[in-house]
């Protein structure tokens, strides 16, 4: 089988390592990948929000199977064009990527099937905004509609920053996504993200992660893309993801099948563990970068044919096998991210590969021969070991031989978890 990975960070380093593993492959291309994903796949330099160019390169090519990795493609239906042209592809529709691209679809699935979710209200103008917002009171949470890089979000906890957040939208800071306003309660409790993959008609459960958005230690700073994630997520216990498949996951797939909009893909679910179980946040589209690497390296199946069985629909047939040791993934980043940050600076080693550590590609470039950062996230150092703690020992062990002048990371990727082990629960 001949397949195109659409994407070029380190959560298409990951899936690309994962599918190149597969028996079932003859060819990987990547498009337009990175210097990591080269080791696995052929690059192809398609511009990938071109989307004829996109369906002429797969007829070129015969290709069999297409597999998106990242969310802006699908949002603007990619998919839609390569299914109408006739190829199998690993991804949702347009209409189902509204799951992702309008927060305000998401919500009204939510209130029509009662899937449990905080209380909202959808608005067009500041305003009404501001008068919903007096009366519910703070904390409260502010987020534009549309895609927003993951910057559209404030969880206000005075009234002040609250209607700062809906000047904010309305002004414009969002473009487009912000001309339509969530404002939405706040959820207390610990955020977890889980994945599924789904057919349109069944959906088989991945795993859970939890990620660290914020840049600096301790969970203090700007929030940035997530600065690395650590797999399984202690508080998805089995009871807990039994609740999540019927009280969120189930009634979101019929729902969507419902509205002639059936789901395939990847369904990211963040989620609100709260005191009343939990509570949807945000859906996403496709795997987390970097939840995605953690995944991977716990995946014991073999990729393909599930993502084969998601396109075809019958992911009823397939099951997932997993590794029981957890996973964790420290990001490496250029100095000022996620701020303004230095492009092209060189990285002169990169760890070792082993059967528990390896190193995913998500901001890099090759020049002149030679290795360089070109991206806010450059690297994913990712380990393998029988508790969070030891993945994590393994991951800084293995970044202390990064030599990045220009990067810096976390130091305490895991805390929250490790805590726990160390407290013997
Ligand atoms: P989102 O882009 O919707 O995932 O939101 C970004 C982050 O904002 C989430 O990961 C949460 O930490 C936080 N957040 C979003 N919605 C809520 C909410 N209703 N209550 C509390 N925190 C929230």
């Amino acid at each position: 089988m001949k397949v195109l990975l659409i994407g070029s960070g380190g959560r298409e380093h990951a899936l690309a390592w994962k599918i190149a593993q597969s028996p079932l492959l003859t060819k990987l291309y990547a498009a337009p990948g990175n210097p990591g994903i080269a080791e696995h796949a052929d690059l192809v330099a398609l511009d990938i929000d071109d989307h004829a160019a996109v369906v002429g390169f797969c007829q070129q090519s015969e290709i069999d199977f297409v597999v998106f990795g990242p969310e802006a493609p699908l949002v603007a239906g990619s998919s839609d064009r390569l299914r109408e042209a006739g190829f199998l592809v690993f991804g949702p529709s347009q209409a189902a990527a509204q799951l992702e691209g309008s927060k305000g679809f998401t919500k009204d699935l939510c209130a029509r099937y009662n899937i449990p979710t905080g209380a909202y209200q959808r608005f067009n103008n500041a305003p009404k905004a501001k008068a919903y917002v007096r009366a519910q009171g703070a904390p409260i949470v502010i987020k534009a509609d549309g895609l927003a890089a993951g910057k559209g979000v404030t969880v206000a906890m005075t009234m002040e920053e609250a209607l700062a957040a809906i000047d904010d939208c309305f002004e414009g800071a969002f473009g487009a996504a912000g001309a339509e306003v969530v404002v939405e309660a706040f959820l207390d409790g610990e955020e977890a993200s889980f994945f599924v993959l789904s057919d349109g008609r069944h959906a088989l459960a991945l795993a859970s992660a939890q990620d660290h958005k914020r840049v600096g230690d301790g969970d203090t700073g700007p929030n940035t893309g997530g600065m690395g994630a650590y797999s399984p997520a202690p508080v998805m216990t089995n009871a807990m993801t039994a609740r999540t498949m019927k009280d969120v996951i189930e009634p979101t797939i019929r729902g969507m099948a419902e509205m002639g909009h059936p789901f395939t893909g990847v369904l990211f679910a963040g989620l609100m563990i709260t005191e009343r179980g939990p509570e949807l946040i945000e859906y996403n589209v496709r795997f987390g970068d970097p939840e995605c690497q953690v995944l991977m390296m716990r995946l014991r199946s073999d990729l393909l044919p599930l993502l084969i069985a998601t396109a075809k629909g019958t992911l009823g047939e397939v099951t997932a096998e997993w590794h029981d040791d957890a996973a964790l993934t420290v990001v490496i980043a250029s100095k000022g991210y996620p701020g303004s940050y230095q492009k092209g600076t060189p990285i002169t080693a990169l760890p070792a590969n082993s059967d528990t550590c390896r190193t995913f590609h998500a901001g890099t470039a090759n020049k002149d021969g030679k290795l360089v950062a070109t991206g806010g996230r450059v690297l994913n150092v990712t380990a393998t070991g029988s508790t969070v703690g030891q993945a994590q020992a393994r991951a800084y062990d293995a970044v202390a031989d990064v030599e990045w002048e220009n990067g810096f990371c976390r130091r305490d990727i895991g805390w929250r978890a490790i805590a726990r082990e160390k407290a013997g629960h």
